[in-house]
């Protein structure tokens, strides 16, 4: 079932926690989004195969799957974007991504040329307008893929972080919000150390998120940092983590 994030009556932002099959333990547990302003919608991250009809299902009731304007993709990964081929054949939409990706994407459809429906979003990131808004597609680079983006609503004031923030939980848990950061840390660190390049790049994330007005940060696995003290107990962990290549030492590269 979806979690309302958000509704002020135009602009909804909901949050699918539950469709990777619960009895799943051989798959990541992974969350979709769904934006929706002045009846114009938003997919990110719509995921793979597991999650397409329970997601085009689960997304009717707020909005008509042929209004669907974009799917917004953080990265390229199979959790992310392995359901292209049938978004592509049952809606009209357009897919924004990393410029570093587009042309791997049509590897994911049936080798149709979907070139005009695939757009590169270049490295410094763009304004997406849709409805009466703008989402911001921000840069998230190294964090975990090369080039790599998040997006954040500037109505409800959440941002949708993809990997950053990832905790590994089973989705019954992950679709409540973070209560006690310090018991959270045990489902976040291990992925972190691994999955982010280097605490260079956490901190020039950190900076530039604390100058956006983030009242929620959303992972696409895992639970959501609500309210701007969670928020910020996760900034402050982020920034000092070392992770990474910084953790890499000469015995990881020796030949089995
Ligand atoms: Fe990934």
């Amino acid at each position: 079932m979806a979690v309302e994030l958000y509704n002020d009556g135009n602009h909804i932002c909901l949050a699918f926690y539950d469709l990777v099959d619960e009895l799943s333990d051989h798959a990541v547990q992974s969350n979709q989004f769904l934006i929706v302003d002045a009846g114009h919608g938003a997919l990110i991250d719509p995921g793979g195969n597991m999650t397409h009809n329970g997601l085009l299902m689960g997304m009717q009731r707020w909005l008509n799957s042929r209004n669907l304007d974009y799917i917004l993709a953080s990265h390229a990964d199979p959790d992310i974007i392995g359901s292209l081929n049938k978004w592509m054949v049952t809606t009209h939409c357009q897919v924004l991504i990393s410029r570093l990706w587009t042309r791997f994407l049509p590897h994911f459809t049936s080798g149709r040329d979907y070139s005009e429906r695939i757009v590169g979003i270049p490295d410094q990131g763009m304004l997406v307008p849709l409805g009466e808004c703008k989402i911001k597609a921000v840069p998230a680079h190294f964090m975990h893929s090369e080039g790599n983006f998040q997006f954040y609503d500037p109505v409800s004031k959440i941002l949708f972080s993809g990997d950053m923030g990832t905790s590994l939980i089973d989705h019954a848990q992950a679709a409540q919000p973070v209560t006690d950061f310090d018991a959270h840390v045990d489902f976040m660190a291990p992925f972190h150390k691994r999955y982010m390049v280097a605490n260079k790049i956490c901190r020039f994330w950190v900076r530039m998120v604390r100058e956006l007005d983030v009242e929620m940060i959303v992972p696409q696995h895992g639970a959501r940092f609500e309210g701007k003290a969670m928020v910020n107990r996760f900034l402050d962990w982020i920034e000092n983590l070392p992770c990474g290549i910084d953790l890499m030492v000469q015995d990881n590269y020796r030949a089995p």
